[in-house]
């Protein structure tokens, strides 16, 4: 499989060099020079193998033979379920798929438990190393971490704001005990993070030195791996089905459309906002204009300008680079993403609705869940599953699965206001309170980030 960038100036890539290169040179996203069918996935022994078989057509021999079954297996066998994503029925036609059961207890582990190896592999095959920098505000962080801890080839260094984490999403980040993961909190705001990120990239001997990688939502492979589960619920309640998801960066929502395009039974999505709803309001009005974002009770989805919708635009604009490249760079300048209306509704229309769920009705849907099914669930799911109650299936009668992206005990105090009860971690982390942090703090400083990240990679 050849890739190719969402703005059509970059060369084309194989998977390989793909999964190394994230962003693409012309500033595009990779996408497969064509969408490949959905192999036959009738009754796969268990969800890994299922994983290899879709992902096969995507990966090709790049990793070497049986590679990818290997590492698909030793992925998911950090999930703590059998199944690694539940499907759980809360009412008649409702459905909660449950991907929180990996190591970090959120559906970025789904991805990055995967693509971390995949890292390992293809960087040991090439006899390079890199040096991963992120910065978190929470999720993102904890998983990049535990995909990659123990890599031979990676080193993570991962910066986050002092005191503006919550005390479970640092803890799991700073007690991972590995040689090659290192946290560092940041006397500053998330923004004030994501600059000296992005000013570390732009610092181009630096940048060549370290040979500096990032594990954000807009690298393909992570996108790959979450059409996986899309295939799995499909398959296990025999389609057609709707798909609702908690949404932020569109990555998620795109993997579902992915899947659908492949030719598995879903017959449309249900895109669920909270209060920073841009996509909602694209979706439902054709108004893509950028808000400031605020912050609320599900920050995953405390997003404005979704990456990954870039790949749908390209889609939307029938694989046209150029037109892709000029709309990003006017949204870019004025804040606003013209698509025409008859080519808006022709691609949305019967794909995607949306709904948004502020603080106050995301407090009473985790109420009413566990009122009605027993269940906690989290701030994110409950977006999802207010949106799913309100829109219904596509076809009257057909499931609605929602995609339950946290395990409620990584936001106990949204679910404890909700429902009066604390969640418990689950066995593997209860302890999570008592391990050693190993962390440092260092002023909002360019110069004083790049020597510790110096100090702690290996190409350094
Ligand atoms: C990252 C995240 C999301 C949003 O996923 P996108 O791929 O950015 O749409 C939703 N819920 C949780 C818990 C997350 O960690």
């Amino acid at each position: 499989m050849r890739y190719v960038s969402t703005r059509g100036a970059a060369p084309e890539l194989g998977f390989a060099e793909a999964l190394l290169a994230g962003l693409a040179s012309d500033g595009g996203l990779y996408v497969p020079a064509s969408w490949p069918t959905l192999p036959d996935t009738s009754r796969p022994p268990d969800y890994a193998s299922l994983a290899a078989a879709v992902m096969a057509p995507f990966v090709g021999d790049d990793l070497g033979p049986g590679m990818l079954e290997t590492l698909c297996h030793e992925a998911y066998a950090t999930f703590r379920h059998p199944a690694v994503v539940p499907l759980v029925q809360i009412d008649h036609d409702q459905w909660v798929m449950e991907l929180f059961h990996g190591p970090t207890l959120a559906f970025k582990d789904v991805a990055l438990q995967l693509v971390g190896r995949m890292f390992d592999t293809v960087l040991a095959q090439q006899g390079r190393r890199i040096t991963i920098v992120g910065a978190t505000s929470g999720d993102t962080g904890s998983a990049a971490i535990d995909g990659v801890k123990g890599c031979e080839h990676v080193d993570i260094v991962i910066l986050y704001p002092a005191g503006r984490t919550s005390d479970v999403q640092r803890r799991q980040m700073t007690t991972v005990d590995s040689p090659n993961v290192h946290t560092v909190a940041i006397d500053g705001t998330f923004d004030d993070c994501q600059d000296l990120v992005k000013a570390m990239f732009a610092d181009a001997a630096f940048r060549d030195d370290l040979q500096l990688s990032a594990v954000n939502s807009i690298n393909w492979a992570r996108v790959m791996a979450q059409v996986v589960y899309y295939v799995a619920a499909a398959d296990a309640l025999a389609g057609p089905v709707t798909m609702c998801v908690p949404t932020g960066n569109f990555g998620n929502v795109l993997s579902g459309w992915i899947a659908q395009r492949m030719g598995s039974p879903i017959d449309g999505f249900i895109v669920a906002s909270n209060a920073n709803d841009i996509l909602a309001r694209f979706i439902n009005d054709g108004d893509m204009t950028t808000r400031d974002v605020v912050p609320t009770l599900s920050p995953s989805m405390d997003i404005q300008v979704s990456s990954n919708f870039e790949r749908l635009l390209f889609e939307m604009n029938g694989r046209d680079g150029g037109l892709t490249a000029e709309q990003l760079t006017r949204f870019r300048a004025t804040g606003a993403l013209h698509v025409e209306p008859d080519q808006r509704a022709g691609f949305i229309e019967g794909a995607f609705r949306a709904a948004r769920c502020d603080d106050e009705a995301t407090i009473d849907e985790i109420r009413r869940v566990y009122a009605t099914t027993g269940m906690l669930i989290d701030p994110h799911t409950a977006t999802g599953t207010a949106a799913a109650r309100a829109l219904g299936p596509v076809t009257p009668g057909s499931p609605v699965v929602t995609l339950a992206t946290a395990h409620p005990a990584k936001f106990p105090d949204a679910v404890e206001r909700a429902t009066g009860f604390r969640p418990g971690l689950p066995e593997h982390l209860a302890d999570l309170f008592d391990r050693p942090e190993r962390t440092g703090l260092l002023p909002n400083d360019l110069g004083q980030v790049q020597s510790f990240v110096r100090s702690v990679s290996r190409l350094g």
